[in-house]
């Protein structure tokens, strides 16, 4: 699945559109989700907030056995399913990044989220990253 994103992703109006969005495709069970940034003009430190949110949301991890989302505790660790007690857990889907220019690329290089983010040069080798 892949949602071309335009425009400014700022505070306000533009990122409540992109988490909106995001949520979207997750409830619709889209799992490989890329982000096609070619006509995203800027982002901001509100809007790079809600790439990180977005992120979050579709690599959550599930249960293994019943797909019911698990968290983290306050330790850091993880416990046993709520719904059935099982202790496997699996990241739910994958975002992809492609089309950054160069205001976005800088801004995550700078904060350092380009390690965060699965970044690719061109929409056809991101979908080949997925796999096919
Ligand atoms: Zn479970």
């Amino acid at each position: 699945m892949v949602l071309d994103i335009a425009g400014r992703i700022t505070a306000g109006e533009g990122s409540s559109i992109f988490r909106q969005a995001i949520r979207d495709e997750v409830a619709q069970g889209h799992k490989d989700i890329l982000l096609n940034l070619h006509d995203v003009t800027y982002i901001d430190s509100s809007g790079l907030g809600e790439l990180v949110l977005g992120h979050g949301t579709v690599t959550q991890n599930i249960c293994d056995s019943c797909g019911t989302s698990v968290f983290q505790n306050d330790q850091g660790g993880w416990d046993p399913c709520q719904q059935c007690e099982g202790t496997g857990r699996t990241s739910w889907g994958r975002l992809k990044l492609t089309n950054l220019n160069s205001q976005v690329r800088e801004l995550l290089e700078f904060s350092r989220l380009n390690t965060v983010f699965s970044i690719h040069e061109s929409e056809e080798l991101a979908v080949e990253s997925f796999g096919g």
